[in-house]
């Protein structure tokens, strides 16, 4: 099928079913002059969302540091000196606290991330309650905690998870660059077993790790050809943090980056794909070209798992001057 066929198979989805990309098709979008792709991303985002809605997360780190992975990016991995402390998995009704008070400022989905190789059975009390206290205010919920089997995906699931979110972070063929304790095999059984569950998959993705553009092709083909998209699709931009092997990692390019959202919005149509770590040392202008290329998600308050973010003072100022609102609980 042909980039342009494509196009438009995206915007039908005959019988549900989303057409399967070709690196070679992928990346002949990707390489389109930079206006005819970013139309092309604007005509696709318009045929599925309203363009002036973005959809606003708020995301809290449960269970910070010590983790035993090795991921090349992360100040939480125990294996790294970033100098962060670790702490223990927080108690549920200071979690819930903090998610109502997301809630008062506008958050409609909260998520929770815990540094965590994969939960143990000790913390899933805790773990569930979150969910349901999160529930009741509510909020979606949206879990990050690492890989989980089948039956720890069921058991959130009917404790009400809305979104796990595990990313596969690169392609297949990088993968080994960046994480050595998992494997990109075990990461893609991860997210069988979540949607197997009947949970929504958010799964993305961090460009600006000395990847080649080829490798941000690919890991977009490879989210795309999943055997549903991703509801949601973080696309983050590399913070490199002082004390990991990414450390000194050259930041990306804008337009490379402004690419690799347009990419996932023509290829991903109904997904939400996220504009996530990494916006503080995006532009005004930048931000608001990653919009124009589809990107109808973004994290709000002013720190990530461990990361900096914009403050809501200048997230609220930057979408009045865009005429940007936000997007209601559900909302597409
Ligand atoms: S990204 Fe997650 S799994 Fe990897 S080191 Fe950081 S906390 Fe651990």
């Amino acid at each position: 099928m042909n980039a342009d066929l494509h196009l438009n198979a995206a915007a039908t989805e005959i019988n549900g079913a989303h057409p399967q990309w070709s690196r070679a098709e992928a990346q002949a979008i990707y390489d389109l002059p930079f206006n005819d792709l970013l139309f092309r991303a604007q005509t696709v985002h318009r045929q599925n969302f309203d363009p002036n809605r973005v959809q606003l997360s708020r995301l809290l780190s449960i269970k910070t540091g010590g983790c035993p992975e090795d991921c090349g990016y992360c100040s939480q991995s125990s294996r790294h000196e970033s100098g962060l402390k670790a702490s223990k998995l927080m108690e549920v009704q200071r979690v819930l606290a903090e998610a109502k008070k997301a809630k008062d400022a506008g958050a409609t989905r909260y998520c929770m991330g815990a540094a965590w190789r994969s939960p143990k059975e000790r913390d899933m009390d805790a773990v569930v309650a979150m969910i349901e206290g999160v529930k009741e205010l509510g909020m979606e919920s949206c879990m990050t905690l690492g890989m989980l089997d089948l039956g720890q995906a069921q058991r959130l699931k009917e404790a009400g998870l809305d979104y796990y979110n595990h990313n596969i972070d690169t392609s297949e063929r990088y993968y080994n660059e960046i994480i050595t304790t998992r494997t990109f095999a075990d990461r893609l059984d991860t997210l069988a077993n979540v949607r197997d569950s009947g949970i929504k998959v958010c799964c993305g993705g961090i460009v600006g790790m000395g990847e080649e553009k080829a490798d941000r092709v690919d890991m977009l083909v490879t989210l795309a050809n999943l055997p549903e998209h991703p509801d949601s699709v973080p696309i983050n931009m590399l913070i490199p943090i002082e004390g990991t092997p990414l450390g000194e990692a050259e930041p990306i390019e804008p337009i490379e980056f402004v690419r690799t959202i347009a990419l996932a919005r023509i290829m991903m149509p109904k997904s939400h794909v996220r504009l996530s770590a990494g916006r503080t040392a995006m532009s005004d202008e930048m931000q608001a070209l990653c919009f124009f290329a589809g990107a109808n998600s973004i994290f709000v308050g002013d720190t990530l798992l461990t990361a900096e973010n914009p403050g809501e003072d200048k997230d609220t100022a930057l979408f009045r001057r865009l005429g940007i609102q936000p997007m209601e609980r559900g909302a597409q």
